[in-house]
């Protein structure tokens, strides 16, 4: 029995894509959103991390709100549940 695991698209080790919970950091603009427990796809050999395009444009959505809830510093959010969580 064999597993049907999707293979790495950028390394040629013949990783596979395994599910895990990531942390995505935005530190382009004047505050720095990190969106933890993130759904993505994590290689078992080169460790590059893919996420699916809904969930892309649902971290640039969250992190778009947040510059408007804050001026600067760091903001803490869970990708689920949204809570916020200022540090910093
Ligand atoms: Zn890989």
């Amino acid at each position: 029995m064999t597993a049907q695991r999707p293979q790495c698209a950028v390394c040629n080790l013949g990783g596979h894509l395994d599910d895990e919970l990531i942390t995505e950091t935005d530190d382009t603009r004047a505050v720095i959103v990190v969106v933890r427990h993130v759904p993505a796809q994590v290689c078992d050999r080169c460790g590059t991390t893919t996420v699916t395009d809904e969930v892309a444009e649902e971290l640039a959505r969250i992190a778009d709100a947040q510059q408007g809830n804050a001026v600067s510093g760091t903001v803490v959010v869970d990708f689920d549940q949204k809570q916020i969580a200022a540090a910093g």
